[in-house]
């Protein structure tokens, strides 16, 4: 299986250098062993100082020294190896073989780092002539990892070619006969290599598999939230709409009740205002005819005085002040109102349950159907 070996950082973020033995938190972020010590030391409750998730796993941990639980956490070993080529990359910038030039190549099988000339001699050695040498500058500690030889755990120049479950060891055939000739199970690097690759590969597998269900289990959340929104949008905009009639229904009512308070009281004001005039006009003759009167009372012209009596009395006789003058009855626009006040309720109920209908609901699915994640990793 061909990946790409991409750049891997190798910074721890609490002391910001290169990792020493990396250990891999429970949130899957790597810090220092003695980074995590002195974190955990620093806070009774420290949690991963990039996500904050706890560091210790379990709460019956709780009891446990900050050493103990870093010790039982797992170390990365690739890191590891990452951080350790790294730094045959950077430091000691000398030739290994001449121990004088400035060293520009590296011998990715034997991890020697040699000036021009000295590259020059090491592809003409029969021995190394088909060694690969690159450039330091162009070598990534990735690439210088994967390629440089395992030795044996005893004989640290000696390739290792068999690997000891027993002992977790990898050493050279020497050491297998000397040592791991009664160890069970010890098999051959190459093949241990490949078991772990196809570990690694199922491995690979079972997390895809877990990031696909829980990209599809966000996404699928995202788009019932678009759809919660969209449903309080459109409930929003019916319960405006509704009002808006319910607003419009009420504003007529208004004018309506209005116009038939006005209408009977102004009928009825009318027929007071009638009758009133009527009597003014009684008024202005009354009191004319007692004008004259009083005048020729006042002067009293001989004989004058006596035919103004006849005539005075004669026309105060024929004033008829008898015609019943009648004010209209006020009549009451109750029915009326009751009536308006009826068909406003039920105009306004028919609004608000055709609103309660048209209210649309979000759809409920429940969360289980969502993230069927299986916890069979192997
Ligand atoms: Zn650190
Ligand atoms: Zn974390
Ligand atoms: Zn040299
Ligand atoms: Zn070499
Ligand atoms: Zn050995
Ligand atoms: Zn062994």
């Amino acid at each position: 299986m061909a990946t790409v070996v991409q750049p891997h950082k190798r910074e721890c973020p609490v002391c910001m250098n290169d990792f020493t033995t990396p250990k891999i938190l429970p949130c899957g972020h790597l810090l220092c062993r003695e980074c995590v010590i002195s974190w955990m030391d620093s806070k009774s409750d420290a949690g991963c100082p990039l996500c904050t998730c706890p560091i210790v796993e379990h709460q019956g941990n709780l009891s446990q020294s900050s050493v103990g639980v870093v010790d039982a956490l797992p170390t990365d070993s690739v890191m590891e190896a990452i951080v350790e080529s790294a730094g045959m990359l950077i430091k000691d910038d000398i030739c290994n073989a001449c121990d004088d030039l400035t060293a520009e190549y590296i011998c990715m099988e034997c991890v020697e780092k040699m000036c021009p000339s000295c590259v020059k001699i090491h592809k003409k050695m029969v021995a190394t002539r088909s060694h690969d040498v690159e450039s330091v500058s162009t070598v990534t500690p990735e690439r210088l990892a994967a390629s440089r030889p395992a030795l044996c755990a005893d004989h640290g120049d000696k390739q290792a070619e068999l690997f000891c479950p027993l002992h977790h060891l990898v050493f050279c055939a020497l050491c297998f006969s000397e040592k791991h000739n009664e160890c069970p199970n010890v098999r051959h690097l190459e093949d241990e290599m490949k078991s772990a690759e196809n570990a690694l590969g199922s491995l690979t597998e079972v997390l895809a598999k877990w990031e696909n269900n829980l990209q599809q289990a966000i996404g699928n959340l995202t788009v019932r939230t678009q759809a919660a929104n969209a449903v309080e949008e459109q409930n929003m905009a019916l319960v405006d709409k509704t009002c808006d009639r319910l607003q419009k229904i009420v504003e007529e009512c208004r004018k309506r009740l209005k116009k038939l308070i006005r209408d009977s009281i102004g009928k009825f004001k009318k027929s007071l205002c009638d009758v009133k005039s009527e009597l003014d006009k009684r008024l202005g003759k009354v009191t004319s005819h007692k004008h004259l009167v009083t005048r020729a009372t006042t002067v009293r012209p001989r004989p004058a005085l006596i035919h103004a009596a006849q005539t005075l009395t004669d026309r105060v006789n024929s004033v008829d002040l008898s015609a019943d003058l009648e004010v209209e009855p006020w009549v009451s626009p109750s029915p009326d109102i009751r009536k308006q006040c009826d068909d406003v309720g039920k105009a306004m109920r028919a609004e608000l349950q055709w609103m309660e209908l048209e209210l649309a609901d979000v759809e409920v699915s429940s969360l289980s159907n969502l993230s069927p994640l299986q916890h069979d990793v192997i």
